[in-house]
Order: structure tokens, then C-alpha cells, then sequence
């Protein structure tokens, strides 16, 4: 049937890593013996402080709508954030709360963007941002990392032209865990200076990182750096959308306009958690930090221990992105036989544009990753 639906929407692709989380839970309802190793989301529940709150705001009734930006005590609390963990100032006008920071990224693209507008994507990147670029009309240029996944600074400013618009950081990566090195953003940052660019940088797994601590660009490029962050991966509430954009008046008066339009104010409860969260400081990304911990050493050790196996250590997030030559190149191809025969789902490098590696998310259970180290162990050997 010919349903009219516009070239915009055929020419994108579904996100690819709910299309795979959702096949593995298919899969799993259906009693297949699944190890669900796709998408990027804690293991944990979200945090009892954080549930008992939500309740009493339920319970009270709180059921109006709030400013589309957001509650104020909310974006205040988001300030104090920034003040106390980047050492950056902003005033709650620079703050817009989102249904996450998907919505933050989307609705930034449809601002800023207008037909044929390129923005700068360093490879491996995640799935959303090629697709949410072609939403808002514009074209992505991919820029590849360097052989350890950090920026490549020089052909980042190499790719610039007239019609760049902006710049995606993400740091600590998804899908490598990289944390883009402090020299590596100052370089990016005085490169830029007297260029109309924006950096849009994505700090959604800020406080996941084990050893070095990440920076945000916008200490050294703040004027015209837009930051994503939220409470998903931080607080273990991937499900509760809320996330926040920071950036110049100006722009987040747009992005309220837009989003006036679109979802309006972010579930008022869903706030409450999240002020909730800020109050609690960093105490539960801390507490989920040890358990990450001991994943990532598990998987990073057993992973080298496969022959030819090699991988840029991650930095940061709850991700592994490995390869195996001769063995994972055709990296769809291999997570497809692996979910058939060894029943472990994963995630193809092509999703993130880097052909012939792996991603595994480390967020599941230490029984479960050590069951599907097994079985990813078996299946190489045997090699269906
Ligand atoms: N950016 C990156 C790099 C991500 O991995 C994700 C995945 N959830 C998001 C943004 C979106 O996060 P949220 O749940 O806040 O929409
Ligand atoms: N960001 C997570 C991932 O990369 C969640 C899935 C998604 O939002 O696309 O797996």
C-alpha cells in the first residue's frame, strides 16, 4: 500500500541498536536462551531515593504542566552541576530540559540546520546522529579517529567548509569508550577560533569512567558549544527520558520554541527525579562504578586473550568495540550467526561506521558477559 509517507522518513534507517535490543528480547520471550548484549542500559534499578520521591509526587498529584524548559528548581540544580563538576558557568536561561538527550540532539539538528548544512561526525559514532543530521536537512560528514580512537584534530579542521555547521564530541565514546584527550579538545578549540561552527558535545556518559576523568570542550570553546547530557546512563533511568541542552540564550530560546510544539515540558513526576538525582550529587554513578569496574576488566582480558584479537581499551561508558581479523570483518554477518547459533546478541561495527568490529555492552549481569564469553569463545572455534 502506497502510503504516502515522505522521502525524509524512507530515507532514514530505524535506530539500529533498539531494532537489535528489541529482536534479543523477542527472541528471550520466547524462551530462547538469548544473552542480550546490545543496547547501552545499566543492569541496575534506578536508584530507591530517586523511586520514593516519584512516588510521593505521584501520590501528592502533581499532575500540571510544567514551562516547556522545565522547572525551574530543575534547571538551577543543572547550573549548580555544571558550576560544581566542569567548572563552567551558565544561568538557568542557558538550560532547557528534554526527553532525554536523544530529544536534546534532535531538536538541536532541527534548529540549527537548513537544507545541505554539514556536520562534522568523527567514526565510529552512534546511530542516531547520521540519521537525526538527515532529519534536519543536513548531510554528515564522517571524519575517521585515529588507530587509538581519539580525534583526529587536524582532519576534523581539514573537512570544515562554508556550509559546516557543527561538530559532534562525544567523550567517552559510544561505541569505543574512548575519552577524547584534554589536548586533543584545546587543539579542536583553538582551531575553530573565528570559524562559525558549533561543537555539539555529548556528555551522556559523563560518569562512567574508570580512571581518566573527561573533560567538556566547552571549557575551552564555551561560546559556541552546546551540550547533551542526561540522567539515562548516569542514574540508571534509561526509561524515564530526561535529559538537558546547555548553550547560549539565544539558541535554547529556539530549541524551547520547537519543543513547544513537539513534547512540551518533560514528564513533570520524571523532573522531580531528576532534581532528585542532582540533589544526590554523584553518589549513584560512584556506586555503579566498582561492579563496571570488574566488567570491563573480565572483558577487556578475556577479549585480548582471543588469538588476534585487538581493541583501543575503553576509557569510559559500558562498551567493548573489538575486532577479530579474518573473523569479524564482515561484522553483520558474524553478530547474525552469532545470535543464531551461540544465542549472544551484539552490535556490528557497520551500525556505528566502522565495518568488521564488535560492540558489547557490559551492561548485563557478570554471570550473564561470562556466559557469552563462553559461548563467543566456543562459537570461534567452531566456526559455523
Ligand atoms: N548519546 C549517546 C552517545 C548515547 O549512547 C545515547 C543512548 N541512549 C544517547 C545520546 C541518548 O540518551 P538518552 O537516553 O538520554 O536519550
Ligand atoms: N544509546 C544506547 C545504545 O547505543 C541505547 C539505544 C538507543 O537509544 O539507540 O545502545
Amino acid at each position: 500500500m502506497d502510503c504516502k509517507i515522505c522521502k525524509k522518513i524512507i530515507n532514514i534507517a530505524p535506530s539500529a541498536t533498539l531494532v537489535l535490543d528489541k529482536q534479543a528480547k523477542d527472541l528471550i520471550a520466547k524462551g530462547e536462551p538469548v544473552i542480550n548484549l546490545t543496547a547501552g542500559e545499566l543492569d541496575f534499578p534506578a536508584p530507591l531515593e530517586i523511586r520514593k520521591k516519584v512516588t510521593k509526587a505521584t501520590i501528592k498529584g502533581f499532575n500540571t504542566y510544567t514551562p516547556t524548559g522545565g522547572l525551574p528548581e530543575l534547571k538551577k540544580l543543572i547550573c549548580k552541576k555544571l558550576k560544581k563538576d566542569n567548572k563552567l558557568s551558565y544561568k538557568s536561561d542557558e538550560v532547557i530540559v528534554t526527553n532525554g538527550a536523544k530529544q536534546s540532539l534532535f531538536n538541536i539538528f532541527q534548529v540549527i540546520l537548513g537544507p545541505g548544512d554539514e556536520v562534522i561526525i568523527p567514526t565510529p559514532y552512534w546511530v542516531s546522529y547520521v540519521e537525526q543530521v538527515k532529519l534536519g536537512e543536513g548531510k554528515a560528514v564522517l571524519v575517521p579517529t585515529d588507530n587509538n580512537f581519539d580525534l583526529n584534530v587536524d582532519a576534523v579542521l581539514k573537512a570544515i567548509n562554508k556550509k559546516t555547521k557543527a561538530i559532534i564530541i562525544n567523550s567517552p565514546n559510544n561505541p569505543t569508550g574512548k575519552i577524547y584527550s584534554e589536548a586533543n579538545l584545546k587543539k579542536l578549540a583553538k582551531g575553530l577560533k573565528g570559524k562559525d561552527v558549533w561543537v555539539i558535545s555529548d556528555e551522556i556518559y559523563e560518569h562512567l569512567n574508570y580512571g581518566i576523568k573527561p573533560d567538556s570542550i566547552a571549557r575551552f570553546y564555551k561560546q559556541r558549544t552546546i551540550i547533551v547530557n542526561g540522567f539515562s546512563k548516569s542514574h540508571a533511568i534509561t526509561g524515564w527520558r530526561v535529559g538537558y541542552t546547555v548553550g547560549n540564550s539565544h539558541l535554547i530560546k529556539s530549541l524551547e520554541k520547537l519543543q513547544s510544539h513537539s513534547s512540551g515540558n518533560v514528564s513533570n513526576i520524571m523532573q522531580i527525579a531528576a532534581i532528585e538525582a542532582l540533589k544526590t550529587g554523584n553518589k549513584y554513578p560512584k556506586k555503579f562504578i566498582p561492579e563496571l569496574k570488574k566488567r570491563r576488566k573480565y572483558l577487556i582480558e578475556k577479549i585480548l586473550k582471543i588469538p588476534g584479537a585487538t581493541m583501543a581499551e575503553p576509557d569510559g561508558a559500558f562498551y567493548v568495540f573489538f575486532r577479530i581479523p579474518g573473523i569479524t570483518d564482515d561484522s553483520e554477518k558474524f553478530c547474525q550467526n552469532l545470535l543464531k547459533y551461540a544465542k549472544v546478541a551484539v552490535v556490528p561495527g557497520e551500525c556505528f561506521g566502522k565495518k568488521g568490529y564488535i560492540r558489547l555492552s557490559y551492561a548485563n549481569s557478570t554471570p550473564k558477559i561470562k556466559e557469552a564469553i563462553s559461548r563467543i569463545e566456543k562459537f570461534i572455534k567452531n566456526k559455523p
